[in-house]
């Protein structure tokens, strides 16, 4: 859906004309004049602008300050935050900002003196104290029931409360457990007194399209009960808003539950939706003919969306044909009008609309003709406190959307939304800073200018400068992953495969070299750039085969074919940049060219987990830097490296220029001792690439170069200050995703054994989460290993590590007879492994002193990757330079690395480098030449005796 036009639509359709839009004007005035003192985010952005480094610091103490279990990694994180910024000043215009500012400043006086010590518990008093005020002032209370008794006590109960149990989403079904009794308790707390909002990703480890088949029905059955116990006591429910790759669930969700008998004649059903997402005004129109189907009367929240910066990144990571988010501020305020006038409009629709803006507000009052009875208004506690107070004066209907939980889970989404209030555009930061904006009209602000996305936001296909990004179908829209799975489904299966007769393959290259040397850099690169377009094009036969020979799920494949054409385009610029021939500064009189040329015949030799991105990486590679290529696959893996040929002679590189060896070791063997074996490329095993290392040493004649990616050792590391699901997330992705089989993989979970009590149980949940089978299944998590021969060298190995350590969890199921049930072992006490185990297998260590044991891995000698999870900046200091590895991940996950993004590869017994996907990996596939030439050796510098003079 394109954003202009649907802007230009919007903008045709705009309801007011002049005279609405000055009653607006003055509405909106009129209720920001409203008196009733400033409010805390308010009084909070005037102190603390969030994109100052003090804004920022704070906002980090907050997200994490409470939540750390132990006093010596939060008397860290005080004293990194207090480096953070100066802390002259905070702006202090009320209590709550006065007494931050107090607090930080003494701390930074303090910090780092001799009385540190004497002063710091002091400081810890404080800083709690600070961040509980904080918490305290957005977070209407721990407990639902000290919730209502503030709401009680403030006299609020003319305003309408919608209670939300907030939190992060379930990892486990313990969690999901939990938080649908928490949601069962509060409505029977409530009663009658207010709507309680559900969060779909609380009640369902696994809220996402591709696992439809495992949570659908457990989650309608779950909603039922909620909502039947919500009708038989009264109380409204809320289905929150989340991620736009999670809407279609959700509707057909909610369509689901409207449609139950038990719940007919009920009107507490309802839910929100975001103003910001492009297909907003498709979903109004679904629910109001859901509503009319059901023959009910809908609750609906308007908020202007609370995801914008996720989406954005998350479409420019998937690779997304477009953003579901409008890219302006404006265009969203334009939506919201649009979609506000459609929601009044509906006849089986009872619109509330969430915003603190008050030209958004008296913008619906207008659509309304100011009837009090037709919407209610909702802001958030703690915020937008003045015009909705001035509204309530005037007879409008006020709700309230009012955070309950304990404050250390509640922190984080606290500043989530204190920065999306802070952001540059948002009303609150603005009329905090007295900004006239805050009172213009997006029809005036979208008017001023031709409409257009923001220019400062990349779109997925351009997200890079000198190559287009490759694109990938969305796995969050049923249709469209249907219609994946069909056209996968249907697609041909397997190509020819050859065998290979290495002397006339050679040959035949050797011979292939002498014309394809000659050719322009540009011209390679061009031929890459077509093989790019072809694997795109031929994306159902490719994913086929991943999922197929490879055993790959849905979504590793199209990571995997997203690489391949990632690395063409990339290496495609890489050639037209570094291939060109320089002139080198010298003196007058003579020419110094440096250019560089193909080595001659290189030999790709790729392993079988990345049988199409590694293989073809090397392959482009090889052939960007104007060398012939003989290629081997894995022989597990033969097919796909023949289609993957194949399509490069169809995009058209000639025959000879590149070509299929396959075969075994030795064929691999074979074709690194032949003498016109000019260089290899070869990712696999420590061992094999030494083996390869040794026997181009022996050969006779030139010194051959070897590419060598091999093995990792790779651990993670964990304090107590990191977020317990983020990290969880991150340590099932690496240590399982793939099954395992990745050389980036996650091997060793190092846990500082303050952060054990938190870890240990999320990930014996977040395993029990896990399914595992079919990789064409997409419900599928962890698929089987390779082959039989891999899956019984992996559970030897876990034999092998129950005998020494204690099974922290082993998944089960997974029917398919090479699949290896995911399994954590407690190897606490025993010394760190000396090699890795190429399955889903994480050896946990509890340690005391995560420094020593990082320098015990690095004495390992494998350097390849390396995650930490951490909110301590001294601690990311410390590990960034101590850990031996090429990639180091800092509270993401360690897998998944971007061509030209996160260049990949590590040295040690983990490889030689360059890295693939870098800015240097072309140069080793190549040889320089310089040609430094006299050019005054016949008649004098002509150049130079021709000079003007004076010029
Ligand atoms: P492997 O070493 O067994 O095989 C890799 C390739 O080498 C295959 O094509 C194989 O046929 C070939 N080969 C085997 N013996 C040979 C010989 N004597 N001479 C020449 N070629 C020979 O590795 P694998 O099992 O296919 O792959 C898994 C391994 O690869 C793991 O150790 C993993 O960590 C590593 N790997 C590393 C990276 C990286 O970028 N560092 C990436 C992927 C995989």
């Amino acid at each position: 859906m394109n954003e202009i036009k649907i802007v230009t639509d919007m903008m045709a359709r705009y309801p007011f004309d002049d005279a609405a839009r000055a009653r607006i004007k003055a509405r909106a005035l009129r209720w920001m004049s409203h008196d009733s003192g400033t409010d805390n985010a308010t009084a909070l952005l005037q102190g603390y602008d969030l994109s100052s480094a003090e804004g920022q610091a704070l906002m980090e103490l907050a997200e994490a300050y409470l939540r750390i279990p132990d006093g010596a990694t939060r008397a860290q994180l005080l004293r990194d935050k207090l480096r953070q910024a100066g802390w002259k000043s905070g702006n202090a215009n009320n209590k709550l900002t006065k007494l931050i500012g107090h607090v930080m400043k003494l701390g930074k006086a303090v910090s780092g003196t001799p009385i540190d010590p004497l002063a710091m518990p002091v400081m810890h008093g404080a800083a709690s104290a600070v961040m509980r005020g904080l918490a305290q002032h957005f977070v209407m209370g721990e407990t639902i029931e000290s919730a209502l008794d503030k709401a009680h006590k403030e006299h609020r109960e003319r305003e309408k409360y919608s209670f939300d149990m907030l939190g992060e989403g379930a990892r486990t079904y313990d969690q999901s457990e939990r938080y649908f009794q928490s949601y069962l308790h509060a409505i029977k707390a409530v009663g009658g007194k207010g709507h309680i909002s559900i969060k779909l990703s609380a009640l369902h480890p696994k809220f996402e399209e591709t696992h439809r088949r495992i949570c659908f029905d457990d989650l309608v059955q779950k909603l039922t009960l909620l909502c039947a116990e919500a009708k038989a006591q009264n109380v409204e429910i809320r289905i929150d808003a989340e991620e736009e790759r999670r809407l279609d669930l959700m509707l057909d969700l909610i369509d689901a539950i409207s449609g139950k008998v038990e719940l007919q004649d009920w009107n507490g059903l309802g839910l929100a939706v975001q103003a910001y997402l492009k297909r907003t005004p498709q979903t109004i129109a679904f629910l109001q003919d859901m509503a009319k189907r059901h023959n009910r009367i809908l609750g609906v929240r308007l908020v202007k969306g609370a995801y914008w910066d996720s989406e954005i990144k998350y479409a420019q990571m998937a690779g997304l044909a477009d953003f579901p988010v409008y890219t302006r501020k404006a265009h969203t305020d334009l939506s919201y009008i649009l979609c506000a006038q459609q929601l009044l409009q509906s006849s089986n629709i009872y619109p509330a609309f969430g915003s603190h803006n008050a030209m958004t507000l008296a913008a619906v009052a207008e659509l309304a003709n100011e009837d009090r009875s037709a919407f209610e208004t909702q802001r958030l506690v703690g915020m937008g406190d003045a015009i909705h107070e001035a509204m309530r004066a005037e007879g409008y209907n006020i709700g309230v959307y009012a955070p309950v939980g304990p404050h250390n889970d509640l922190l984080p989404y606290l500043v989530r939304r204190l920065l999306e209030n802070g952001a540059n555009t948002s009303f609150v930061k603005q009329t905090a800073q007295h900004d006239n904006i805050a009172l213009a009209d997006p029809y005036d602000l979208i008017s001023a200018k031709p409409i257009a996305m923001h220019s400062g936001i990349r779109t997925p296909e351009n997200l890079y400068p000198d190559r287009k990004n490759s694109l990938a179908p969305d796995l969050g829209h049923e249709g469209e992953l249907v219609a994946l799975q069909n056209t996968i489904r249907k697609a041909k299966s397997a190509p020819v495969i050859g065998g290979a007769d290495v002397p006339r393959l050679f040959d035949k290259a050797h011979k292939a070299f002498s014309s394809w040397q000659k050719t322009d850099a540009d011209e390679r690169a061009k031929l890459l750039e077509k093989l790019a377009d072809t694997l795109h094009k031929n994306r159902d036969h490719v994913l086929r085969l991943l999922q197929s020979e490879g055993r790959k799920t849905l979504r590793d494949a199209i990571g995997e074919w997203r690489e391949a054409i990632d690395f063409c385009r990339y290496y495609a610029a890489q050639a037209r940049k570094d291939f060109q021939p320089q002139t080198l500064p010298g003196p007058d009189g003579e020419s110094n060219i440096y250019t560089r040329e193909g080595r001659g015949v290189f030999v790709c030799i790729a392993p079988w987990n990345f049988p199409l991105a590694i293989f073809l990486g090397q392959c482009a590679a090889s052939l960007a830097a104007g060398n012939c290529v003989i290629a081997k696959p894995a022989e597990q893996t033969p097919k796909i490296g023949a289609l993957a040929i194949d399509l490069a002679h169809r995009a058209g590189f000639p025959k000879d220029v590149v070509q299929v060896a396959q075969g075994d070791g030795k064929i691999g063997a074979e074709l690194v001792n032949h003498p016109h074996c000019a260089g290899v490329a070869f990712t696999g095993s420590y061992d094999v690439g030494k083996i390869i290392q040794r026997a181009l040493a022996a050969k006779d004649g030139p010194i051959v170069p070897l590419i060598a990616e091999t093995a990792g050792l790779n651990a993670c590391a964990i304090d107590s200050s990191a977020l317990p699901e983020q990290a969880m997330d991150d340590i099932i992705l690496s240590a399982f995703g793939s099954a395992g089989q990745r050389c980036s993989a996650l091997r060793i979970l190092l846990l500082d054994d303050k952060a054990t009590p938190a870890i240990i149980p999320l990930l014996k949940g977040a395993m029990e989460a896990l399914t595992l089978g079919d990789p064409f299944d997409t419900a599928t998590d962890v698929g089987p290993l390779i082959d039989g021969d891999a899956a019984q060298n992996v559970r030897e190995a876990v034999q092998n590590l129950k005998q020494k350590g204690a099974v922290i969890y082993e998944c089960t199921g997974g029917d398919h007879p090479d699949c290896v049930p995911p399994i954590a072992v407690d190897m606490t006490g025993n010394p760190l492994p000396d090699a890795e185990i190429f399955g889903p297998v994480l050896q946990v260590y509890r340690v005391k002193n995560l420094t020593d044991s990082v320098k015990e891995l690095n004495s390992r000698g494998y350097a390849l990757t390396f995650g930490l999870h951490t909110r301590l900046s001294s601690r990311e200091r410390e590990m960034k330079a101590l850990a031996e590895a090429g990639n180091v991940y800092i509270n993401r996950s360690m897998i998944g690395a971007v061509v030209g993004v996160q260049p990949f590869g590590g040295h040690g017994r983990s490889g030689t480098g360059p890295k693939a996907g870098g800015p240097n990996t072309l140069l080793a596939y190549s040889h320089e030449k310089h040609i430094s030439n006299n050019t005054a050796a016949a008649g004098g510098n002509i150049s130079l005796v021709v000079l003007q003079e004076g010029s």
